[in-house]
């Protein structure tokens, strides 16, 4: 018999086909042994809880886009948006990686990369940014591809997008050529260039028509050309944060088609709608796309269950109450985005499989498996196996707290759900075999998160 350094017994564990109630083994920061007879110095009794493997959260923003910290810049950096990550049971972030003025993808990507090796609690990987798709960056894309960062993310809600489409087309097919997976913002920014006109014109400058500033259509259209753009140029294409049934209608006849194409929704427009903007102090609600509708709240819900939608990542981006209220900004300049890390696995737990919405299985693609296949780190990353790193949330399904973004880790100072009773939190977050959070409470240090390497896309 093996003597391992961490023994978790009695928990229901999550085993990628359904969950069994086994004893999970941990040796020099791996998973082991799964079952039969094990020794450890070290053991956690997880007797009444679920085993699952820790969150992979492709999309967040933890490194600010322009000249650094400050002003106009989100609140939350690597250290603490790691730490409120693993408070939520996520134990790898992949951060969007912005080249500043002057600077290529890759020297914005080491930038960051050095960012978050000294100051990140989790493991980590980036997406760089591509903003001018010159022949120079597009150059950078196999290079970069092949030293371990298969993927690229553009967006259609830039003007610079409009001015260079052909650029863009170009990038797609060396990325289809190299295995990268493109990641795209899909609003349209002219359609969105012109609502935010007439709504100025028409003299209105309430939060309350932010929605009308980026309406639907502008989804929709720009979901359409996305999915041109994947047809024609091949490129495993990921629509991040998409928000409304018609744009997740456009994308299931693409998947239809037999595509590589996938679906990344976002906690808020699975748990919040429009009528959220009728408040008073509306504009923290504030992202890009807005809340929609109802019906596009159902409609996201079930692509979760029928897989329709690939992921459930966070984006978080978020900015304090004080930035989000800023009376100086009329309706199409709120700032955008909020902090979701230490939420949204709880919430989709508590939401989703708790109220038997989706399945345990579904749980654990989308929020772990799923972005871990796409992004090229599966079995290292996404699930609980022999040989796998011992990334664990071990969640207590009758632990009830009620949301209170102030008391939480990031520097938000505000949860979008402040107030919300929720049951089902983790009880413990282990990443590479240590427990790096118990309950709410994180005992990690900056810098020991590593680059996760990353293989091109292969197709599943
Ligand atoms: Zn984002």
């Amino acid at each position: 018999m093996v003597a391992m350094d961490l023994v978790i017994k009695n928990g229901t564990v999550a085993t990628g086909s359904g969950a069994a109630v086994i004893d999970v083994g941990i040796e020099d920061g791996q998973i082991t042994q799964l079952g039969g007879t094990m020794r450890a110095s070290q053991s956690i009794d997880a007797e009444g809880m679920f085993v699952l493997p820790g969150g992979v959260d492709p999309h967040v923003h933890l490194t600010p886009p322009r000249t650094g910290p400050g002003e106009n810049s989100w609140a939350d950096n690597f250290e603490i948006g790691t730490r409120a990550a693993l408070a939520g049971g996520v134990t790898t972030v992949g951060n969007m990686s912005f080249p500043r003025k002057g600077e290529s993808m890759s020297e914005g990507l080491q930038r960051d990369i050095e960012d978050a090796r000294t100051q990140s609690l989790a493991d980590f990987f980036h997406h760089p940014v591509l903003l001018d798709p010159d022949e120079k960056a597009l150059d950078e894309i196999p290079d970069l591809a092949a030293q371990g960062h298969p993927s690229v993310k553009i967006f259609l809600s830039f003007k610079r997008f409009d001015r260079n489409v052909e650029g863009f087309l170009k990038a797609m097919r060396i990325a289809a050529e190299v295995g990268s997976v493109m990641l795209l913002h899909c609003e349209d920014a002219a359609l969105m260039g012109c609502c935010g006109e007439l709504v100025r014109e028409a003299g209105l400058t309430s939060h309350r028509h932010y929605p009308e500033t980026r309406p639907v259509v502008a989804e929709r259209i720009a979901t359409e050309r996305a999915i041109g753009f994947c047809e024609i140029s091949g490129a495993a294409t990921y629509i991040v944060h998409l928000s409304s049934q018609e744009a997740l209608d456009v994308c299931r006849g693409g998947r239809a088609r037999g595509l590589p194409l996938y679906v990344e929704t976002r906690p808020i427009y699975l748990h919040l709608d429009r009528t959220r903007f009728d408040e008073p102090d509306g504009a923290k609600y504030a992202g890009a796309p807005p809340l929609r509708q109802k019906q596009d709240q159902a409609a996201l819900w079930a692509g979760v269950v029928d897989g329709a939608v690939s992921t459930v990542a966070t984006d978080h981006a978020p900015w304090t109450l004080e930035q989000k209220l800023d009376q100086s900004l009329g309706p199409a300049e709120l700032r955008q985005g909020m902090a979701e890390l230490e939420t949204s696995m709880p919430m989709l737990w508590a939401l989703g499989v708790a109220q038997k919405r989706i399945s345990l299985n579904r749980f654990v693609e989308v929020t772990s498996t799923n972005p871990a296949k796409l992004f090229g780190m599966y079995p290292q990353k996404g699930c609980i196996a022999p040989g796998s790193d011992a990334d664990l949330l071990i969640l207590d399904p009758h632990e009830t707290r009620t949301i209170d973004g102030s008391q939480m880790h990031s520097a938000a100072g505000y949860s979008p759900y402040d107030g919300w009773e929720i049951t089902g939190w983790p009880r413990f977050t282990i990443s590479r075999g240590e427990v790096v959070a118990e309950g709410a409470t994180v005992d990690a240090s900056p810098g020991r998160g590593l680059l996760v390497p990353r293989e091109p896309f292969e197709r599943p």
